[in-house]
């Protein structure tokens, strides 16, 4: 079964009130490392994004993941807003005029992201951020489409990929952002935006389970 651009839009939306949901828990793990603003950031990035919907409902799932983008790096400051925005563009370049996606689509948007993020962020896997949960979930979720997955399936190993690669940010030293003024302090502690990442790939394949 294809994604539609409805599908993407119902994304966005129950998105943010995930967000919003975890906006606490994400703020305190970023009062650990950082500056205790990471819930705050996504919350306000993602209700900018609810606002904006209503002018792209009937376009491509490009254009709408492109506007989705622009509203969070104008509505976030710091590393996350440009980041997550960065990476949704490029997500949104990826499927440009698309308004069916397959998994390959998804695949591909998911994978531009990841490289959007990692060239704005001159960041790379290891480093103790969000690519340390989305690399190892697009490189799940191509394995298990190239063995002939389903959309579901790859997904779910995505967010298995996820959810260890964001475990695997606690024993890791910080070298790209405010987390990394703190050197080996930063040891022990969950990085939020892979935090944020993993739970945004988890909503995904919720979403692709419901719709089986
Ligand atoms: P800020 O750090 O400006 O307060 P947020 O708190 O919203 O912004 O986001 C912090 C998250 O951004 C970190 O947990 C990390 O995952 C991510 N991050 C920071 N710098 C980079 C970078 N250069 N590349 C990739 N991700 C980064
Ligand atoms: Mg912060």
């Amino acid at each position: 079964m294809p994604i539609t651009t409805d599908d993407v839009i119902e994304f966005l939306h129950r998105a943010a009130d995930m967000l919003h949901e975890n906006k606490e828990y994400l703020t305190e793990l970023d009062s650990a490392i950082g500056d205790a603003d990471h819930g705050i950031n996504m919350d306000r990035g993602f209700q900018t994004i609810l606002k904006k919907l209503p002018t792209v409902e009937d376009k491509d799932a490009g254009t709408i993941l492109k506007t989705s983008g622009m509203a969070l790096v104008s509505s976030v400051g710091g590393a996350g807003g440009p980041l997550y925005g960065t990476a949704f563009m490029q997500a949104g370049m990826a499927v440009a005029g698309k308004y069916e996606l397959t998994a390959e689509d998804l695949l591909a948007a998911l994978d531009a992201a990841l490289k959007g993020v990692m060239m704005r962020g001159k960041s790379k896997p290891g480093e103790k951020t969000m690519i340390d949960a989305i690399d190892p979930a697009v490189t799940a979720m191509r394995e298990a489409l190239e063995k002939g997955a389903t959309t579901l399936q790859a997904l779910e190993q995505a967010t298995i990929a996820a959810e260890q690669g964001m475990k695997n940010t606690i024993p890791m030293i910080a070298m790209k952002g405010r987390a990394s003024y703190l050197g080996e302090r930063s040891i022990g502690h969950q990085d939020p935006g892979a935090t944020s990442s993993y739970l945004l790939i988890r909503l995904m394949t919720e979403m692709a389970r419901e719709k089986q």
